[in-house]
């Protein structure tokens, strides 16, 4: 299953540290080539001894030893994985902060693979809004996070926190490393999020995009090994990792960064919420409440219907938010834009639209075929969006 995979396995400081043995065991039986950092605290739970053993190579525990220097950068290149299981709090805690006081951390901070950790705390502090906040920070950052079980925990209580179980692991790492790179040596364009159109120094014009699904897209082709280019508008994502992350305020500073950009891609995937209108002569100070406003607006770049009359090999494709006639309006959008699919979600369907984590869409595409999709994660519907810009390519 895993024959010829290169998995480095970290383990941090947790009772759960004694499922690592376990874990490592099964990566080796799956036929990976496993590799083990531990941190000196996760020692203070299981030996290193055990771990070498089990993966059948010294455990990697220091940055320098012995006078020589342990090379974090070829380590966290020579990976395919790297999953650290169990996750402590404080391995969290420096991982979101960018701090790097040992091996574990100076690999991970220079690793090029992608990462995946599985969590084990006690229930209150997996509930910790200072815990929460760093998954959210290390997610951001393009890390898989494994989901923790709920049963009995170190503390003698029953509650969330638990470590996933090895075999559930070794699922999660079978899965990820199938995933194919096949957008590799492709140059992808996405725009996201929405657009701020100022009225005076202090207001503007928007919506409520928050860019979910075009930062789902753009950390879905990195994986699949596409050079990403994301042009997005206001919003609190941190940069993904691996993606030139363009940040805009306006319509119009979008589509000069989308222009530049289009002309060395191959598939340009255009999320954003473009506001249609600017206000014409934005004052250049506040407006004062007694003087009242009055507000001219004119029209903002196309960014997806310019793309389309401009371009030659590249694949474009644009969205469509839609309440009534959905199919008949995602259709005419196809032709006026010229672009090659339209995605289509209703703000109709319960979980589909802005600022949810799931959405429901149904593709068209220039060739006449429609793809339907179920109500499934943004990062799902990345994956299915992804598979039919692929397959369209290809027919
Ligand atoms: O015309 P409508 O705004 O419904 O079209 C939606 C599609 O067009 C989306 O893909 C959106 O990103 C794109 N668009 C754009 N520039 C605009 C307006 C919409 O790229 N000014």
């Amino acid at each position: 299953m895993l024959t010829g995979k290169k998995i480095l396995v970290g383990v941090t400081g947790s009772v759960a540290a004694y499922k690592s043995a376990l874990l490592v065991r099964l990566l080796v039986k799956a036929g990976a080539d496993v590799k083990v950092i531990m941190t000196a605290d996760a020692a203070q739970f299981i030996t290193p001894l055990t771990l070498s053993t089990l993966s059948g190579k010294p455990v990697l525990l220091n940055l320098s030893e012995n006078d020589s220097w342990s090379n974090h950068v070829m380590l966290g290149r020579w990976a395919d994985l790297f999953v650290i299981a169990p996750l402590s709090c404080n391995t969290l805690a420096k991982m979101a902060n960018g701090l790097c006081d040992n091996l574990m951390l100076a690999v991970y901070l220079s690793s090029t693979c992608k990462v995946m950790v599985a969590p084990a705390m006690d229930e209150d502090m997996w509930h910790h809004p200072s815990t929460k906040s760093n998954i959210e920070k290390i997610k951001s950052f393009g890390n898989e996070i494994l989901p923790v079980s709920f049963g009995s925990l170190a503390s003698g209580l029953t509650g969330e926190g638990r470590m996933a179980e090895p075999e559930d692991i070794l699922k999660f790492i079978a899965q990820s490393v199938r995933t194919k790179r096949d957008l590799a040596g492709k140059k992808v364009l996405i725009t996201a999020g929405p657009t701020y159109e100022p009225i005076d120094p202090v207001r503007f014009i928007g919506n409520h995009s928050t860019g979910k699904m075009g930062f789902a897209l753009a950390k879905q082709c990195v994986e699949r090994g596409a050079e990403v280019t994301l042009v997005t508008g206001p919003v609190s994502h941190t940069d993904l990792v691996g993606v030139n992350t363009i940040r805009v305020q306006t319509a119009q500073e979008m589509f000069d960064a989308a222009v530049k950009a289009f002309h060395e891609v191959d598939i340009a995937i255009l999320s954003a919420a473009v506001a249609d209108f600017k206000v014409v002569n934005p004052a250049s100070e506040k407006i004062k409440k007694k003087d009242g406003l009055t507000i001219e607006l004119e029209k903002n770049p196309d960014i997806l219907k310019h793309l389309g009359s401009i371009k030659q090999k590249q694949t474009v494709v644009g969205f469509a938010l839609e309440t009534q006639n959905e199919e008949a309006n995602a259709l005419k959008k196809l032709n006026d834009k010229n672009a090659d699919l339209i995605v289509l979600n209703s703000l109709k369907d319960a979980g589909a639209g802005f600022g949810t984590d799931t959405n429901k869409i149904l593709i068209f595409d220039k060739k006449g075929n429609q793809h339907k999709f179920d109500l499934k994660s943004k990062s799902e519907v990345a994956v299915d969006i992804l598979n039919t810009i692929i397959q369209y390519e290809k027919d």
